[in-house]
């Protein structure tokens, strides 16, 4: 399947045989000449190859963005929004081409690209198209001669660096508010993950003005640190691991600019006693919510990978939720009926690997799972994993670090203060989920009642923002 996908890609022209950087609307070769090769974690063959720029391509970047940075400002909010109401169209016009682009580089299931990740990076782009047209300033009145105008204007050039997990739509994330807003970028994608962001830039050539959008690819620590530690860079939005998040701030603080940083999690789905009251929907949903650690391969900062369960109901609870999962379709990600596809990378892979068998060490029970699943055939070499549930307490590494991948880690509780108390016992604070009939308090973070996780819910909250916590980040998710 993944060559027919490849094919197709290829024959739209999205797929040459290197990619530049998109720099003042144009593919521009590295600085040094230099590239590496973009593998799928599908089946662990080349893709592509991205420049391996440096930071003299990212000062070519910002030279870029600095020349279009006024034209952009100045432009009527109105033309803006016709602008990226215009790219919204260009994506919905290439819906399966990104679909199959990023399932290719990400190794997420199709059906997911398809239904989620892209149609909500579009949806992205329309929604600040209209914000814009709304966004009004403010008067206040000092004493009686004096009045504070508020104007909301842009910050200038902003740098952007995402991960691998959600590449297309953590573009849309961070591109669409920015551009709105009357800012121009120079984005880095995730070094596993480049080629949907490619594709869009592409793809929006003839649309966005030049010098507007800059993608320049390459490796975090020194491209990303050009960007982010750069003077003449307004502000750095940055989503990722939490090291690197305190590493980029560190840059950021050199020029005292603002940063919004979104980092890991270790958030926990609550089962009361009472959801296994009846044996109908609410809890079949309950089910749900607990295989919800496998969603996006468990490659989410909002993976419910703890699970507390009130100890009068685990060994029932246990039964039914571990045979729930069982039932989850691992397999070749361009095949619809897949659930969950390949883990984004090697290095990923191996990193979870390793947690399972601390997990193993730490003396917690692993009750399904716990090893690579071996697809075989043209997927042998592909980097799939069982969904795994362990048993053990909240003290251990695999309760209390961010794995990032479909790793559970189940425990028990009695009473809901043990509850809470055990579902704040982390660093992270991104959000819980209760599920009880009644609720009543607050996990730290953002609580979901009664939930259960819809992926639009999940990934599309545009009207809800989410104020991060704790190491969990700065300014508001998404
Ligand atoms: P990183 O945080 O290292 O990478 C995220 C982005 O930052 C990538 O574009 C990366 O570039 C870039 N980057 C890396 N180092 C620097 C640096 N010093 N300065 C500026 N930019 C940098 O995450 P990893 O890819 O290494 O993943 C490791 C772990 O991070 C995961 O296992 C997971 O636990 C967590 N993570 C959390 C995410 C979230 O949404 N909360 C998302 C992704 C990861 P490059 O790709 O070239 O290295």
């Amino acid at each position: 399947m993944s060559q027919h996908a490849i094919d197709i890609v290829r024959s739209k022209g999205r797929l040459p045989a290197r990619y530049g950087n998109f720099i003042g609307g144009n593919w521009v070769a590295p600085a040094d000449g230099e590239y590496f090769t973009d593998y799928s974690p599908i089946n662990g063959e080349r893709l592509v190859d991205v420049a391996k720029s440096t930071a003299q391509d990212v000062e070519m970047a910002l030279d870029a963005a600095h020349t279009a940075r006024d034209g952009w400002a100045c432009m009527a909010p109105a033309e803006r929004s016709r602008l990226l109401n215009k790219v919204a169209d260009r994506m919905e016009e290439n819906l399966e081409l990104l679909a199959l682009a990023e399932t290719l580089d990400n190794g997420k299931p199709i059906r997911e690209t398809k239904a989620a990740d892209v149609p909500l990076a579009i949806d992205h782009f329309r929604y600040f198209a209209g914000c814009i047209r709304a966004e009004e300033g403010a008067i206040s009145t000092i004493d009686n001669d004096t009045i504070a105008y508020h104007f909301k204007e842009p910050l200038g050039v902003v740098g952007q660096i995402i991960p691998w997990n959600f590449p297309l739509l953590m573009a849309a994330w961070k591109i669409a508010p920015a551009l709105a807003a009357g800012n121009c970028t120079v984005i880095k994608p995730a070094s596993n993950t480049p080629l949907s962001l490619l594709i869009l830039a592409g793809l929006t050539a003839d649309i966005l003005p030049p010098g507007v959008l800059n993608v320049v690819t390459g490796p975090g620590g020194s491209v990303g640190q050009a960007i982010a530690a750069n003077p003449r860079i307004a502000k750095v939005s940055f989503t990722g691991e939490t090291t690197t998040g305190k590493q980029i701030m560190r840059y950021a603080a050199e020029h005292l600019i603002p940063q919004t940083m979104e980092l890991g999690g270790k958030s926990p789905n609550i089962f009361m006693a009472d959801v296994m009251e009846a044996d109908d929907n609410f809890f079949d949903k309950a089910l749900e919510g607990f295989a919800l650690f496998a969603f996006n391969k468990g490659e989410v900062c909002t993976c419910p990978s703890r699970a507390l369960i009130q100890e009068s109901i685990f060994d029932k609870f246990m039964e039914r939720a571990v045979a729930r999962v069982a039932k989850i379709r691992v397999g070749d990600p361009l095949d619809l009926t897949t659930q969950m596809g390949a883990q984004a990378s090697g290095e990923q892979l191996k990193k979870i690997l390793g947690y399972i068998e601390i997990g193993k060490q730490e003396g917690a029970e692993c009750v399904t799972g716990g090893a690579r699943a071996n697809l075989g055939g043209d997927l042998e070499k592909g980097f799939f994993l069982k969904p795994t549930v362990f048993v053990g307490n909240n003290k251990m590494r695999i309760f209390q670090e961010e794995i990032f991948g479909p790793v559970l880690s189940v425990t028990t509780f009695k009473t809901i203060e043990d509850a809470i108390r055990i579902g704040n016992d982390t660093v992270y604070g991104l959000w819980g989920r209760r599920l009880v009939a009644q609720w009543h308090q607050c996990l730290s973070g953002w609580t979901w009642y009664p939930g259960w996780a819809r992926m639009d819910e999940l990934l599309s909250r545009l009207s809800s923002p989410c104020r991060l916590r704790r190491l969990q980040g700065i300014g508001f998710w998404p």
